[in-house]
């Protein structure tokens, strides 16, 4: 029975009152999707409510079908804004969840500019997906309409709902349910938590980040617990120094520039995008690199790091010690961030070297494809991944070195050198996640491993039991276990 070791699902569903119960609904032998009910203190709370992402087809019918009854939700805990976190909040507000989402200031305020782009790009997603049923019904083949998951109005609604608790203090998210939060060094506004009810303390790591990474703190481990519920995603990793990204961003920055090339920079928006521009900033500064332009091509980036100089609180030492010189970390004289369509198309015809950073960060979307198309036939030029490339995705293709790579449909050489910066990845390896684990084993009886590719998870896994002598499960999705 689950509790005392083994990992079948459990259906003992009639002790409603008492019963503490965790049920994993994604990031569960994967990584997005990040969704888990809690069911204690009588109360329904999802922890996270993301977005899966991946190959079209499954992801949209994944997305589609809500495992709960949004409306028998009485709260929601967001870790942190990434769409694979929060992605599914305005699905769950659309479908009739009214309830309060306990965040971060931090992350209420990113939310507010990546959901309704999560919106939009489910909109062009449905568009996109509703010219190629055209084509299908053109050549006898029919089949359903595609519909957008939910719309910028149902985006909107969500902000309303945020109940901002500050990163430390004690909230009461229900009656007899209390929740702490830890700075998870991930992103901005990113927490790991702590939730006691029932006599129980379960933390939930969210996604653990690295020291030294710019901009961020370092993350921090929570105080002994009984179960922790924690990320994998490099599970059988280990990164390179973050120490090293300075000098291998100016090795690769310069080699591009010296045979007249372009940087064609894919990343995430929302952090990736703004810790990049602030090491630029630095190696500018100190004539480590030549002074070519750099452009942030993403009103999203543009927004979000509006959101950043908001909330120079969570600021790390040496980002503020440019606050205290006067200067501004997201900003210089060879940066250009780019908001117009226009403006984007122009940098085509840009003449000599240039760095461009765009999303999506995994190549999945977004004015990156456009980068992509025009520049990865030529030699001269370079891709530098700096995140995680999902399974299925453009940007793990581009990083497998596949010859050939579809980019709208078709087929492209890949002939620029592809450079991948995994210093900067958001992500703990798993020495860093053992280390970030130990304080609080002291009593654990059980971790679930989530928010990792099964192989990742078994890896970590395997460590854990031997490091820690405890149980180690990696629920699959739909799966629940009893925390007594
Ligand atoms: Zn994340």
């Amino acid at each position: 029975m689950p509790g005392t070791g083994c990992s079948e699902p459990d259906n003992n569903g009639g002790m409603e009152e008492r019963l503490t119960r965790i049920t994993f609904y994604g990031a569960a032998g994967q990584v997005t999707g990040s969704m888990h009910l809690l069911e204690a203190a009588g109360a329904r709370i999802l922890l996270d409510a993301g977005l899966f992402q991946g190959r079209r087809s499954e992801t949209r019918s994944l997305n589609a079908n809500l495992p709960v009854d949004p409306r028998r939700i009485d709260a929601v805990i967001l870790s942190h804004a990434h769409i694979d976190h929060s992605g599914r909040l305005p699905l769950l507000v659309n479908r009739g969840f009214h309830g309060p989402i306990f965040a971060t200031p931090a992350t209420r305020d990113l939310t507010a500019v990546m959901l309704p782009d999560a919106a939009h790009i489910q909109q062009k997603d449905a568009e996109f997906c509703n010219r190629r049923r055209e084509y299908r019904r053109s050549i006898g083949r029919d089949d359903l309409e595609c519909e957008p998951l939910y719309l910028p109005e149902d985006a909107e609604r969500t902000y309303p709902l945020f109940r901002p608790v500050e990163l430390g203090e004690a909230k009461e998210v229900a009656p007899g349910l209390r929740y702490k939060t830890y700075e998870a060094g991930h992103m901005l506004g990113a927490t790991s938590m702590v939730i006691e009810a029932d006599g129980v303390r379960l933390a939930f790591s969210g996604d653990v980040g690295r020291k030294h990474l710019p901009i961020l703190r370092d993350p921090v481990s929570p105080d002994p617990v009984d179960y922790l519920i924690m990320e994998s995603t490099y599970g059988d990793r280990f990164h390179k120094p973050v120490s090293n990204v300075a000098e291998k961003l100016a090795d690769v920055v310069n080699r591009t520039a010296g045979r007249g090339g372009r940087l064609i920079v894919p990343s995430f928006a929302v952090g990736r995008t703004q810790q990049l521009v602030m090491v630029l900033h630095q190696l500018m500064d100190a004539h480590r690199i030549p002074s070519i332009p750099i452009f942030v091509d993403s009103p999203l980036a543009v927004n979000a790091t509006e959101v950043f100089r908001k909330h120079p609180e969570l600021f790390d030492a040496e980002t503020n010690k440019f606050l205290s010189a006067g200067d501004d970390p997201f900003g210089f004289s060879r940066l250009r961030y780019i908001r117009d369509v226009n403006e984007s198309k122009a940098l085509n015809s840009l003449h000599g070297p240039f760095l461009v950073i765009a999303a999506s960060g995994m190549c999945e979307a977004g004015r990156i494809l456009h980068h992509l198309r025009n520049n990865i036939e030529d030699s001269r030029n370079t891709v530098l991944i700096t995140g995680f490339q999902a399974e299925n995705t453009l940007g793990r293709k581009i990083l497998n070195g596949d010859r050939e790579v579809p980019i709208f449909g078709e087929p492209m050489q890949l002939r620029a050198e592809v450079v991948r910066l995994d210093e900067l990845s958001g992500h703990a390896d798993q020495g860093e996640l053992i280390e970030w684990m130990r304080p609080l084993a002291a009593r654990l009886k059980r971790v679930f491993l989530v928010h990792g590719e099964p192989a990742q998870g078994a890896a970590l896994a395997e460590v854990i039991r031997k490091e820690f002598h405890i149980d180690v499960q990696q629920p699959s999705r739909g799966h629940s276990f009893l925390l007594n």
